[in-house]
């Protein structure tokens, strides 16, 4: 029993209140969109292929806000 897609393996765990809307992770990642003056991400559930963007969003956001895990 798979309870995501066989693609998706990652999580993205996303803080919104630590988020101050800086626009840097939309700037380096598709999957990132801006949704009033907050970051949001569009899917939270990633596969491998997305994997790459999503961590340089991770990597770029000056407040940590953004993690990722295995799943
Ligand atoms: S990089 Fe971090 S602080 Fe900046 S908009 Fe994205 S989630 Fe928010």
């Amino acid at each position: 029993m798979l309870k995501h897609g066989k693609m998706d393996k990652f999580k993205i765990n996303f803080d919104k209140e630590a988020c101050i809307g800086c626009i840097a992770c939309a700037s380096v990642c598709d999957n990132w969109i801006m949704d009033e003056n907050k970051a949001k991400p569009k899917k939270t559930t990633i596969s491998e292929k997305e994997l790459k963007s999503n961590k340089k969003a991770e990597s770029i956001c000056p407040v940590n806000a953004i993690k990722i895990k295995e799943v």
